[in-house]
């Protein structure tokens, strides 16, 4: 028998007993597993945050039926906390998690999807990313760094933060030493303040001590468990600096565009599921928080006077300018951000804006 007489006779061989077999038994074809890690920029175990992260490596492997399965480090368990992007970025990891204001040294233009002082809330965001083009210039953004981006759900409004010494004129913040990130730090340094970058687990020593003046933290439920209220006796909102920060999930892109489509829709789904999630969690603990802190410990709230938030919201937008003047993509995400805002703001003021001007607080502000 000639060679090729005798393969053409095996393949007919096979593909006819493959066909006796497959008739009448279920079609099983070995589907291929994943087995991806994930690192986060938050501490263990830090409620909404890295819980959230769990939650979304937790769905995807129900969803997927155990097809993906994705193990979470928080910060500094595989990675530092600000090393994540680019573990990801490198395809070391497949999945990380974070706000991509930290990003801001490797592209100024990522800092407008998770919080622009004075900018979008929550709402607004949701809006702009699955509304409007703000998803689509985010992962435009993220393509060169190899990353799909993903909402990974917003803080909601965060508090404007704990002050030793209370803020009359925009004069105080001259000389304060405050922890406060993004944007909004730069904003701080304008106004004459001296910008510390603190991680989350040194805050409360340092405000104690008095090595820092001033903190921003995230929100009532955040800085409850951090215990800011025993370093600072002033808690101020509202938090002009961070009005609906957006947290992220980001995969490796090669990673991601290899996946069968049913899995990256899958993803996709689980995203914006958490994302849901991640914001009904903030809207529900924060509140119950805010109670305990002003009744049980006593805590005094102070709203910024309005003529600092005017200096304020004037030198933030000087700081976007300068911020988006950097790199041409930039300024082409300012210009969408600020078009959009611009068009959900006036719908707000309408809707929104008046609603909460017309409605009871349901309990007293005052501790
Ligand atoms: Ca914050």
């Amino acid at each position: 028998m000639k060679r090729r007489d005798f393969l053409k006779k095996v393949g007919i061989g096979t593909a006819a007993a493959a066909a006796t077999t497959v008739v009448g038994a279920p079609a099983v074809i070995a589907q291929k597993k994943y087995q991806w890690k994930m690192v986060t920029t938050w501490p263990p175990k830090l409620p909404v945050l890295q819980d959230g992260c769990e939650r979304l490596a937790k769905r995807i492997g129900e969803l997927t039926d155990g097809r993906i399965q994705i193990q979470v480090f928080a910060a500094g368990e595989l990675v530092p906390a600000l090393e994540s992007f680019q573990a990801v970025s490198d395809g070391t990891v497949e999945v990380g998690s974070g706000a991509a204001y930290y990003w801001a040294g490797k592209e100024p233009a990522v800092q407008w999807f998770s919080a622009v002082p004075f900018g979008m809330n929550a709402q607004g965001y949701a809006a702009w990313f699955h509304g409007g083009d703000g998803l689509k210039l985010w992962e435009e953004t993220y393509a060169p760094f190899n990353l799909v981006p993903r909402p990974g759900g917003s803080t909601g409004v965060q508090m404007g933060g704990w002050f030793r010494k209370q803020i009359n004129t925009i004069d105080d913040f001259k000389g304060l030493k405050m922890r406060i990130p993004g944007l909004g730090g730069k904003v701080v340094a304008k106004a004459g303040g001296t910008v510390v970058l603190t991680p989350g687990g040194e805050i409360f020593t340092n405000l104690e001590r008095g090595v820092i003046d001033a903190t921003e933290w995230v929100g009532p439920l955040h800085d409850l468990r951090l215990g800011l209220y025993k370093a600072a006796k002033y808690y101020y909102y509202p938090g002009w600096h961070e009005p609906g920060t957006y947290l992220e999930y980001f995969f490796n892109k090669k990673v991601f565009d290899s996946l069968p489509k049913d899995l990256q829709h899958i993803i996709n789904a689980a995203c914006m599921e958490n994302e849901l999630w991640v914001l009904s969690q903030f809207e529900a603990q924060n509140g119950a928080a805010l109670q305990e802190l002003i009744n049980v410990h006593k805590v005094e709230l102070v709203q910024f006077p309005a003529e600092v938030l005017q200096r304020l919201s004037k030198m933030a937008q000087e700081v976007n300018e300068e911020e988006a003047a950097k790199t041409p993509i930039a300024k082409k995400v300012n210009e969408a951000f600020k078009k959009f805002a611009r068009v959900v703001g006036t719908w707000g003021t309408v809707s929104e804006k008046a609603y909460y001007n017309i409605i009871v607080p349901p309990f007293s502000l005052k501790g």
